[in-house]
């Protein structure tokens, strides 16, 4: 059980208490860090938020339309972090469906990254020579409102891994070509401790896997779940793991104390971020975030151009914005701070890194580049 004394109390209680009488429970610290009561007490109706929160008309419309499309769920931590009074709130904008989900633009796709394409076994996208994406179950803690996977979670259309792991297994066995297993969402750390540390055996029995990670928004959803017997688990299989935040206020004491826990016992761990208008595109809003989890012991790894699904056209910016914003954090500070910006190339491109041209010009054996600060400078190669 999560003792609270790294935490701040007196900060958070009272909004958890509202939240406990909005869902008609009695407010209680022990419960309320039981990861399995806050997955069992989501808000997830209209009723709900508007009790919580002083709803724009977008929003109201979006939670009484978007659910039939995408589920809509929220922690009740979560929650306690949502501003009551601002629509426009980072958090807010990731959980909170609006009307503009239902506007379908031009370009965009309900599989953008195509990976159906490349599902050789049910819930497993092979499209790299050396590794695969294990979809591990169809929900999560939370629905972020850009999911690139909107297709499969929340539809109650795929069986969780543990109904279909020998199908799977047979897939790695016969394919001695891979040797890295990224198990991904559906959040894969909402399995129960048991089934998942029988995933993470059957998988570790396949001598040319090698690599093993787990990609989760779990310690910034329900950081709650990130209990010791979890974290002896992941450790003693050698587990990696990717975590997902998208803005600095999700970088709380409970995720501090998770971080902690990874971090104590060894377990690498990583950040992926998705772009998205209004949350995160600012220097400053990154440049926190990438900050804040340094300070966490998360490397940023990835920064995803939001990927174009169906009805999230309102969240998404420019690639200009995208480069922009990586030109002004590479080499303005700490290398660690700044992931590599890719854009995961629709139809089943995988995923391809962008940057602004820092080789301005390479001619007779002489590159000419250009460093964060717009000056050039050349190196010539070796003569042969
Ligand atoms: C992202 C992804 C991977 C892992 O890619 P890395 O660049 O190694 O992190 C593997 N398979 C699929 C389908 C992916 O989308």
């Amino acid at each position: 059980m999560i003792k609270n004394t790294t935490l701040d109390p007196l900060v958070t209680d009272i909004r958890c208490e509202e939240i406990c009488q909005i869902l008609g429970e009695t407010y209680n610290q022990e419960r309320w860090n039981n990861w399995r009561w806050q997955m069992r007490h989501r808000l997830t109706k209209l009723e709900h938020f508007q009790k919580l929160l002083r709803l724009s008309a977008t929003e109201e419309k979006g939670l009484l339309i978007a659910p039939e499309k995408f589920a809509v769920a929220v922690t009740p931590y979560f929650a306690s972090l949502l501003d009551p009074e601002d629509p426009l709130c980072p958090l807010r904008l990731q959980v909170i469906p609006r009307q503009e989900e239902l506007i379908v633009s031009p370009a965009d796709m309900v599989d953008p990254c195509g990976e159906d394409h490349d599902t050789p076994v049910p819930g497993l996208v092979h499209r790299y020579p050396d590794r695969v994406l294990l979809l591990a179950l169809d929900s999560c803690a939370a629905y972020c409102r850009y999911c690139t996977r909107s297709r499969l979670v929340s539809q109650g259309e795929m069986y969780p891994v543990t109904r279909r792991l020998d199908a799977i297994a047979a897939y790695l066995e016969e394919h001695t070509e891979i040797r890295d297993v990224l198990i991904s969402g559906g959040d894969p750390l909402l399995m129960a401790d048991e089934p998942l540390d029988n995933l993470l055996r059957r998988l570790r029995a396949i001598k040319h896997i090698e690599f093993i990670r787990i990609g989760s928004r779990v310690p910034s959803f329900l950081p709650q779940r990130i209990t010791p017997e979890l974290v002896a688990l992941l450790r003693k299989h050698r587990v990696w793991l990717s975590l997902h935040f998208c803005h600095v206020r999700e970088l709380t004491p409970e995720v501090a104390q998770a971080c902690d826990r990874l971090a104590d016992s060894g377990i690498p761990l990583g950040s992926q971020t998705v772009l998205l208008k209004g949350v995160n595109d600012s220097e400053k809003a990154l440049k926190n975030l990438f900050h804040g989890l340094l300070k966490l012991r998360v490397r940023p790894y990835y920064l995803y151009q939001c990927d174009p699904v169906v009805g999230t056209a309102h969240l998404r910016t420019s690639v200009q914005t995208g480069l922009d914003l990586i030109s002004k954090l590479r080499g303005h500070t700490t290398g660690y701070a700044v992931p590599t910006y890719v854009i995961d190339a629709p139809g089943g491109g995988g995923k391809v890194p962008i940057q602004a041209e820092t080789l301005v010009a390479y001619e007779n054996g002489t590159a000419t580049v250009q460093n964060w600060a717009g000056k050039t400078y050349t190196y010539t190669d070796p003569v042969e």
